[in-house]
């Protein structure tokens, strides 16, 4: 941390900081300017509210300069985490995609769509069983009866599966059916579920909240691996801005950053991301142009009659498109994509 204190700060002031600092446990370095001295603070200690040290006479400014998670950072681990998915690597060379109705609706619905993902390319089928609807009489999803099918269809075309968990007492009963647990954006920060699925042996992917920061983002991964679940992806999945033209938006930037900050695999959902579905595969591009590990989208066979969000969801002719054109983007930047 580093403390930068207002020009004419006096000696006893500088003492008093100094002081302070010393009492929790911090090292001083310090630095006089002519004008303005500067004090780094050094020591580890992430649980510091560094507002402690804003409201002290004489102090200008405080810049934290360590991160305040720890597992999720690349200073921790340097060498990206690759996930072994049943022979399925997410974070490896590859992109890996995973494709799907938003809800499991029939299993002529599912199957359907499950064989044309898998035709092609797909190697992780998606599709909501428990669904976070906006209003309590929208859709809510099948229920078990939902992942049942969803395993079915998966496991007939040789495909993986990934689902949303919504609360504790669904971890046991998805843990059955499904490869992959997904964390809905709405349950980012709800920080005892999170450290349910820190005991969990699934791996996770975790959304990023609609007003989440990184760094939040990177807080809430800390939460599961810290509960010993050490399988985290992270997917950004559009944020909420003044925007209003674009359902949400989604922030490419993320995931360069992202890369940067955590060696844990990133993820990108253009259909969230976004929300319109012509502007769906120009997010995916993208994305698996900005360094994402694998992309998260919504197909449906008949989307116009979808029980959840059906404007969002490729046809099935579209997200062949979208697969040809990913490709030729992940080859010219050095990655596959099968
Ligand atoms: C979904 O993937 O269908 C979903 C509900 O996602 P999110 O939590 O990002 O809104
Ligand atoms: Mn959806």
């Amino acid at each position: 941390m580093v403390v930068v204190l207002e020009p004419g700060t006096t000696e006893v002031q500088i003492e008093n900081i100094i002081r302070v600092l010393h009492e929790h446990g911090f090292d001083i370095h310090r630095s006089t300017g002519v004008a303005q001295t500067v004090l780094g603070a050094i020591g580890v200690r992430p649980d510091f509210d560094h507002r402690q040290i804003e409201l002290l006479p004489g102090v200008a400014e405080v810049v934290r300069v360590t991160e305040p998670y720890k597992l999720a950072s690349r200073s921790f681990k340097r060498d990206g985490t690759v996930i072994n998915v049943g022979g399925v690597k997410i974070g490896g060379e590859e992109i890996v995609m995973m494709a799907g109705p938003c809800a499991v609706e029939s299993e002529a619905q599912i199957f359907t769509i499950a064989e044309h993902v898998a035709n092609a390319g797909v190697k992780v089928l998606r599709g909501g069983a428990f669904k976070p609807r906006t209003s309590p009489y929208a859709f809510q999803g099948l229920g078990e009866d939902g992942l049942k099918l969803l395993r079915q269809a998966a496991d007939q075309f040789g495909l993986k599966v990934i689902t949303e968990v919504m609360d504790r007492s669904q971890i046991d009963m998805v843990e059955r059916y499904a490869d992959i647990f997904q964390i809905g954006a709405r349950n980012m920060q709800n920080f005892t579920f999170l450290r349910d699925l820190g005991k969990a042996t699934k791996p996770v992917l975790l959304k990023r909240g609609l007003s989440a920061t990184i760094e939040e983002w990177l807080m809430s991964a800390e939460y599961i691996l810290s509960g010993g679940n050490h399988q985290v992806m992270l997917c950004e999945r559009g944020i909420r801005t003044f925007e209003t033209a674009t359902r949400n938006t989604m922030d490419i930037g993320a995931i360069p950053v992202v890369k940067k900050k955590s060696h844990l695999p990133i993820i990108a959902d253009p259909s969230h991301g976004i929300g319109i579905r012509d502007k769906v595969i120009p997010m995916a591009r993208a994305a698996v142009a900005a360094g994402a590990d694998g992309i998260l989208v919504e197909v449906h066979n008949d989307p116009d009659h979808a029980k959840s969000d059906g404007a969002q969801s490729l046809y099935p002719d579209q997200f062949t498109q979208m697969m040809h054109e990913a490709r030729i983007i992940a080859e010219a930047i050095g990655r596959t994509l099968v």
